[in-house]
């Protein structure tokens, strides 16, 4: 029996068998094929070859246009390379001949080629070596895709083991057959941290290199509120987990049962909880949780399933589905916010020029890149907007000027839609979320300009601290707790009401209980949280008053270190919902 820790980032307790899923980036899973497969498996080779070339093409257009001629022809002679006829002559023979695997020919032949070049030792040569290594990993990339889509298509319940997932392979997963996953990378507010919770499957994330020591078919036990993961448990582990395990969702059950009452504190302030979702389906879900509406619909995840090139009426009909749901309640839909992790598959190139891509083309600068893209979405989310309550929400505005184009665009869109006759509602709300900490401090300047605010605390931490939300290697130092971010809300919540627009916070900070009392004491009376927690955040609502939440939050503002803050938050937490402290 071994226990590895990691980050809990969806809750539960689960019990199963391991599929362990790459012990590295590219893990090759059988080194032969069968003998009726051969014909199948080179096939398999060739269209993960010609992808690689498609995608390299791509790139080169790309760096001739935005370069010039010079840098485009670094990749016409990778091009060269991966058409290269001896190479691809010599995969498919160890495919045919010796019935290898395409991936496992593939690494054979080109980390061969790679390691040669390398030990000529001319500095021209071992450049050409690093290019050999990519191509192998371009290649390796296509044709594990190809088997990752398996993941999708489970037979029987497992227990993932994985080095990452991404959140469109997250997205992909069969949830009657995925019990929990654990990675060995991937941080707190990880886009594939939140859809472990939007898909309710206990998850731990950044438990570090820990697939040597899982065997496929082994037993498993993911605790998902802790952040244990257990390989080979004995028997009593075993038995105390299972009483656990029944705990939970027996509490669960209880919180359910009361899911439909308003969060009203004791003292009579009413809080609006409104869900997070990342698909349509899930709206019903949060309806059944008892949410006062929709407080953030990633739409991005719309891009990230097979398809990537979505027309105005797949947009309008993932809307409409939502807007069905609560048609008297509001509905914020937010605008793309592609790139950084999550990236469409068509797309690859457009976005692999960036160095550090949570600080490059993402969000609502990829919208102002890509107009049509943009004014697509706008007419569908306006044309959803007939009789209801639909709100329009742009991600990671960081200026003034980005607000303003965005704000042009949709008025653009408006008059399109007039002149076509096709209805929509005249008095959408318009508003943001802020997420970068130059909106928080011209809280007011920026407030003067919308309808509403809604704070994501995932991107305002990683960019106040410099710690990327992903990265479990800086995970220490990416908190709520730090007394920074709560300055940082404090100045949102102010700037804004001076302006008179509402707040909402819809990071995850709002569905982890210990902050809960904090947000409303500072001010917040609106939180926007995964649907799992609606019912629990609501119990907090209710076990609370308003002048407690507010001493909570000028005594933590006092405090200067986020480990202080952290363990005060905890203790309180213990005071006013004893069975929610984990
Ligand atoms: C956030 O950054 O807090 C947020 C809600 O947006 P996302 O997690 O989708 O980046
Ligand atoms: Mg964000």
């Amino acid at each position: 029996m071994l226990t590895k820790r990691g980050i809990p980032v969806s809750p539960g307790v689960a019990i199963g068998t391991a599929l362990v899923f790459g012990q590295e980036k590219f893990k090759i899973p059988n080194q032969f094929v069968r003998v009726k497969a051969v014909d199948s498996e080179v096939i398999r080779f060739r269209c993960a070859l010609e992808g690689v070339c498609r995608e390299i093409a791509e790139t080169q257009q790309q760096a001739n246009d935005r370069l010039g001629g010079k840098y485009g022809a670094i990749f016409g002679a990778h091009l060269e390379m991966a058409r290269d006829p001896k190479l691809i002559d010599e995969i498919e023979t160890l495919i045919r001949k010796r019935r290898y695997a395409p991936e496992f020919a593939v690494s054979k032949v080109l980390k061969g080629y790679a390691k040669e070049l390398q030990s000529l030792g001319a500095t021209y040569l071992s450049e050409r070596a690093t290019d050999m290594f990519d191509l192998e990993k371009s290649i390796l990339r296509h044709l594990m895709g190809e088997q990752r889509e398996e993941l999708s298509n489970l037979t029987e319940p497992v227990i993932i083991l994985a080095y990452n997932l991404t959140p469109s392979e997250t997205a992909s997963l069969d949830r009657r057959n995925v019990k929990a996953f654990v990675t060995e990378s991937g941080g707190a507010t990880s886009h594939t941290a939140i859809l472990a919770g939007a898909l309710e499957i206990p998850a731990v994330v950044g438990v570090g290199a820990f697939l040597n020591d899982a065997i496929a078919g082994q037993t498993i036990i993911v605790d998902g509120d802790h952040g244990e993961v257990i390989i080979d448990p004995d028997e009593d582990c075993l038995i105390q987990y299972r009483d656990s395990e029944s705990t939970h969702r027996r509490y669960h059950q209880s919180l359910l049962d009361k899911g439909q009452r308003d969060a009203v504190t004791k003292d009579g302030e009413r809080v609006q909880v409104y869900g997070n979702i990342e698909f349509p389906e899930e709206a019903e879900h949060c309806k059944t949780l008892g949410a006062d509406g929709i407080g953030l619909y990633r739409t991005e995840f719309l891009y990230l399933g097979s398809r990537w090139d979505r027309t105005e009426e797949d947009h309008y009909h993932a809307y409409q589905r939502v807007v069905d749901q609560f048609p008297t309640l509001p509905v914020v839909i937010r605008t793309l916010d592609l790139g950084a992790d999550k990236i469409p598959g068509g797309m690859t190139s457009y976005f692999s020029q960036s160095p550090n891509p949570e600080l490059g083309l993402r969000s609502i600068r990829v919208s102002l890149d890509n107009q049509e893209l943009f004014k697509r979405q706008l007419r569908a989310i306006l044309r959803a907007s007939v009789n209801r309550d639909v709100r329009i929400m742009f991600p990671l505005v960081a200026s003034l000027m980005d607000l303003r184009q965005a704000n042009m665009i949709l008025k653009d869109v408006r008059e399109d839609l007039t002149e076509q006759q096709i209805p929509f509602s005249t008095s959408v709300q318009v508003g943001m979320m802020v997420e970068v900490p130059s909106v928080a401090i011209m809280a007011e300047e920026f407030a003067r300009e919308v309808d509403f605010f809604s704070i994501g605390t995932n991107d305002l931490i990683q960019y106040t601290l410099a710690a990327d939300r992903s990265d479990p290697a800086v995970s220490k130092y990416y908190t709520g707790a730090d007394p920074a971010i709560l300055r940082m809300i404090r100045l949102v919540v102010e700037g804004a009401r001076r302006c008179g627009i509402p707040v909402t916070v819809c990071g995850q900070m709002s569905s982890e209980p210990r902050f809960v009392p904090l947000l409303i004491g500072l001010g917040i009376r609106a939180v926007s949280v995964t649907p799992h927690a609606i019912p629990e955040i609501k119990e907090i609502i209710c076990s609370l008053a308003l002048s407690q939440a507010e001493e909570i939050a000028r005594h933590a503002l006092q405090l200067e270190l986020a480990r202080d803050v952290e363990s005060y938050l905890r203790g309180e937490l213990k005071r006013i919902c004893p069975q929610l402290v984990k």
